[in-house]
């Protein structure tokens, strides 16, 4: 597909800007309103114009006219992994603790992250930090990147599935030591690890939980007392269910998720991001990944499960979001951002109602929802352009023309 390049600007570039797009696209009504110019000061919309004329501008106002583009929020993905590039773990990991050579890599990410239309992405931590250096690093200005809420390294049990997230701790005393380390560096978020990962060998079976129920309460009230949200790597419906009674702020992965977790889930507002292209693109032909017959019908049978639960949990009235896992085998930082959107949509999902998930539900997911996720006056103007109806045809979002961030 013949791509256009893509017009990226920064607001911290901008004091005021007005920008009079061909249309505004409003996700929560599924429609589009014409002649609506919106007025931005200091990166935040202070005024969406409607009936708008060029003639009414005032004099000395920088003017972007982009009357081919269709502008929407800019996109969120609720889950990645910045210092892993999805193609060799092995080589990631050994450039955590190899000086800075890291940083190459993880600009590649950032720029693809940025070309798909990203302006925020929740980092899932990795036990090199790489995901809050880098985080660091763009609020400093050092580093071109989307906005990153950070959550340092993740936590899990010693011995149990994810060493390349966290150093691993033997007891709760160690996990609280370890909250208040995160805290002090500056994370965001936390990340428990309260299962592990799911086979592509034995269809339903997942690692087993690393924590009592006790255990993680403990963890989760502890990291709510230092007010950091806690998102929970929860890959079976055990996982799930110990993180709803723990009270975390989102459930990740949840495969094999019951309906009656989902409907728990529903009645205490705790939100989903089901990931569903690492599992997905294990199926592609043009990766490194090998996956034998029988594998690969584990595979899709586990992934099509994951679609009809989404389409359940919509049903019962559970916030979903977009979060691609980037970075895990085979899921490419941005690019694959559409996929799991396409995914959405094979689950049933129209496509206002992937974009809303994309924009609104993402951000409420990672706690931002009165900064971003919509066009309206007082949020930051982070906005990306595209040719076309998104409403109609969800594929116009391939191909992003325009970035605000
Ligand atoms: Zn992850």
């Amino acid at each position: 597909m013949e791509t256009n390049k893509l017009t990226k600007m920064r607001n911290s570039d901008h004091s005021e800007l007005i920008i009079v797009p061909g249309h505004v696209a409003d996700p929560d009504m599924g429609r589009l309103l014409s002649r609506t110019a919106l007025f931005i000061q200091k990166g935040r919309i202070v005024r969406i114009h409607r009936d708008f004329d060029t003639a009414q501008i005032p004099p000395g106002l920088e003017v972007v006219n982009l009357p081919e583009l269709t502008i929407l929020p800019a996109l969120i993905d609720c889950h990645v992994h910045v210092a892993l590039d999805g193609v060799d773990f092995a080589a990631a990991i050994k450039r955590w603790s190899d000086g800075d050579t890291w940083l190459e890599p993880v600009k590649g990410a950032l720029e693809k992250s940025l070309d798909s239309g990203l302006a925020t992405i929740r980092d899932g931590g990795d036990n090199g930090m790489v995901g809050l250096r880098t985080k660091k690093l763009i609020n400093r200005g050092e580093l071109e990147g989307p906005r990153i809420l950070a959550c340092g390294q993740g936590i899990g049990k010693t011995g149990k599935y994810g060493s390349f997230l966290g150093p691993g701790i033997s007891n709760v005393g160690e996990a609280c030591q370890l909250i208040d380390a995160l805290k002090e560096q500056g994370v965001d978020w936390l990340k428990i690890l309260v299962s592990g990962i799911v086979s592509f060998k034995d269809y339903g079976k997942i690692g087993a939980v690393q924590f009592t129920q006790s255990e993680l309460n403990i963890m989760t009230e502890y990291a709510h007392d230092l007010g950091l949200p806690v998102m929970a790597h929860a890959s079976s419906d055990e996982a799930v269910r110990l993180g709803i009674e723990a009270g975390v702020d989102t459930i990740e992965h949840g495969y094999f998720v019951s309906a009656k977790s989902l409907a728990n889930m529903a009645e205490k507002g705790i939100p989903w991001v089901p990931t569903v292209v690492p599992v997905a693109n294990q199926l592609k032909v043009d990766t490194h990944l090998h996956h034998s017959q029988e594998a690969q019908a584990i595979i899709r049978r586990t992934y099509e499960l994951q679609l009809n639960k989404i389409k359940e949990a919509q049903a019962l009235g559970v916030a979903l979001g977009i979060g691609t896992d980037a970075g895990a085998g085979g899921v490419v930082h941005g690019y694959d951002y559409f996929r799991e959107l396409e995914l959405f949509a094979q689950a049933g999902f129209s496509p206002s109602e992937v974009l809303k998930a994309a924009t609104r539900t993402s951000a409420q997911i990672c706690g931002l929802q009165e900064e971003i996720g919509s066009i309206e006056v007082g949020k930051k103007a982070l906005l990306i352009g595209v040719k076309g109806n998104p409403f109609q045809d969800l594929n116009v979002l391939r191909n992003v023309e325009f970035l605000l961030y």
